[in-house]
């Protein structure tokens, strides 16, 4: 069943689990990801950045919209790291129920307008808008990101959502987006979620969360975050695998390629699930 972003991490924030996001851009990643959901019983985000929605093409989305509303398990279809209003506008033509607008580049005054504009224009047609204050890191990717990672002052939090109306806060606390250099620890400041944890409004949400210790992730999962995106970790697994599969068989017929790498991309997906304590949670949807 297809939910809105809203009602999805309403029951999230609620109960103190969070609801991984995966980040897709082909039909197998797209089994790969709703099939661990339903294996696990699990709610599940499925999202794309503009570079990965351009990729696949808007026909792409009679598939998984049918997909996912056919499904088990409540979903989410969201925009991510959407940067202008015409991408917004898309994604909802082809039946995202949920976008993020990052205008996390920007001043404060100017990711504060940009995000009540997409706001204004989303809420009448029943559509949840993901915001972000401060900004997550960059490795490498189509999600984008800064190089320094700045992080979210709490005092800005509270403003921030009375002067945009966005439904979810994506809030930088150390994490980068895509693998981290060997070498390169990633840390958190479960410090600083805790405080706005304590005075936000709306539910919260961590960007970046692939090769971050998995202990901060558990802690920040269930300590006010809702929603972590996770693209790079489960997506190396199926590629490492899909390679393995292709040295080893030279096999060319997608029944014998594909079902292990599928298969090592879910073991990664059950793994995150765990840690966001969102397994059997499907459940409290009903
Ligand atoms: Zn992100």
């Amino acid at each position: 069943m297809l939910l809105t972003m809203k009602e999805m991490l309403a029951v999230a924030r609620d109960q103190k689990f969070s609801v991984g996001a995966f980040n897709i851009c082909d039909s197998l990643l797209m089994k790969t990801v709703i099939e661990a959901a339903e294996e696990n019983n699990s709610p599940v985000i499925v999202e794309l950045a503009p570079p990965e929605f351009d990729y696949v093409g808007e026909e792409f989305f009679q598939y998984v919209v049918e997909r996912l509303e056919k499904s088990s398990v409540p979903a989410v279809l969201h925009l991510d790291h959407g940067r202008t209003l015409e991408q917004v506008k898309k994604a909802i033509r082809c039946g995202f129920t949920s976008v993020m607008i990052d205008g996390s580049l920007l001043d404060y005054e100017g990711n504060a307008a940009l995000t009540k504009e997409v706001v204004d224009y989303c809420h009448p047609l029943g559509i949840s808008v993901e915001a972000e204050i401060g900004t997550i890191g960059s490795l490498d990717g189509p999600e984008g990101g800064a190089d320094e990672i700045i992080y979210t002052k709490p005092e800005d939090v509270m403003k921030f959502i009375q002067d945009t109306g966005a439904d979810s806060l994506a809030i930088a606390i150390g994490t980068a987006h895509g693998i981290y250099p060997v070498g390169k620890v990633p840390e958190l400041r479960l410090d600083i979620l805790k405080k706005i944890n304590a005075i936000t409004p709306v539910p919260l949400v961590l960007h970046g969360g692939s090769s971050n210790n998995d202990e901060e992730i558990h802690e920040a999962a269930i300590s006010g975050i809702s929603k972590v995106n996770i693209a790079s970790d489960y997506r190396k697994a199926f590629f490492e695998q899909l390679t393995k599969t292709l040295d080893e068989t030279h096999a060319f017929w997608s029944g014998d390629v594909y079902p292990e790498a599928i298969a090592a991309g879910k073991e990664v997906i059950q793994h995150k699930m765990k840690l966001f304590e969102s397994i059997g949670k499907a459940d409290l949807y009903k």
